[in-house]
């Protein structure tokens, strides 16, 4: 059974990872942050009332947030099990999150938690480039795209994304740690945590998740 979450600060390669986790084990990946851009793009209610809270860097609020993730979480396609990235981002999250687990019979059975330095954090997400189509993730210099400012993917033209400059990513490095890092401990209590270094090429983290992820 893999019913999985990812947890890091931003920039810490999670969606990178991700895209990987699911297509070796065949399930969901479920990212709150491309949930909510989908909604902004697709303006809908939600997108409207999220937009400027994740501009700058702020939390949408949980009622709203794990309103999202239990309808996700209750459809037929995460019946094998389900990669959450991105949620849960505070205490409240996680506790919900262990009753919607018990509801639907899936609950969460490991925790990865990747960690990064906030110098190379900075660097990473001053870089980042993604594309709005597929949600692909590159950088200017680590990770570039094969043809410059195009998704290896799917051609679109890559974007910058809003919350990715000083000021917002401040904020999110700062409700990391005061509300998401206290989210490590609710695991690691629950004996469900495991920590990975998220420093230096994908393929190495990806080798030692794909080892300890094999064997669930
Ligand atoms: P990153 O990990 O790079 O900060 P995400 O794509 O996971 O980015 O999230 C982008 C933004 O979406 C967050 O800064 C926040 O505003 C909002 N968001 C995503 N997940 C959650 C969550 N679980 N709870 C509250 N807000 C969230
Ligand atoms: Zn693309």
């Amino acid at each position: 059974m893999k019913n999985i979450i990812l947890m890091g600060p931003p920039g810490a390669g999670k969606g990178t990872q991700a895209t990987d986790l699911v297509e070796r084990y065949h399930i969901p990946h479920i990212s709150t942050g491309d949930m909510f851009r989908e909604a902004i793009k697709n303006k809908t209610p939600l997108g409207q009332k999220a937009e400027a809270i994740i501009a700058r860097g702020d939390l949408v609020p949980d009622d709203i947030t794990v309103g999202l993730v239990k309808e996700r979480l209750s459809q037929d396609d995460c019946a094998n099990g389900y990669l959450l990235d991105g949620f849960p981002r505070t205490i409240p999250q996680a506790e919900a999150l262990e009753e919607i687990g018990k509801e639907i019979g899936r609950p969460v059975n490991a925790v990865i938690d990747i960690s990064v330095p906030e110098e190379v954090l900075i660097d990473r997400i001053g870089g980042r480039r993604v594309c709005p189509k597929c949600g692909a993730s590159y950088h200017v210099r680590n990770m570039k795209p094969k043809v410059e400012g195009k998704c290896d993917h799917c051609g679109s033209d890559l974007i910058q994304r809003k919350d990715d400059n000083p000021e917002s990513f401040k904020v999110r490095l700062e409700n990391y740690y005061k509300q998401t890092a206290p989210v490590s401990d609710f695991y690691e209590a629950r004996k469900l945590l495991r920590r990975y270094d998220g420093q230096g090429d994908k393929t190495r983290l990806q080798k030692e998740l794909f080892a300890f992820l094999d064997t669930l």
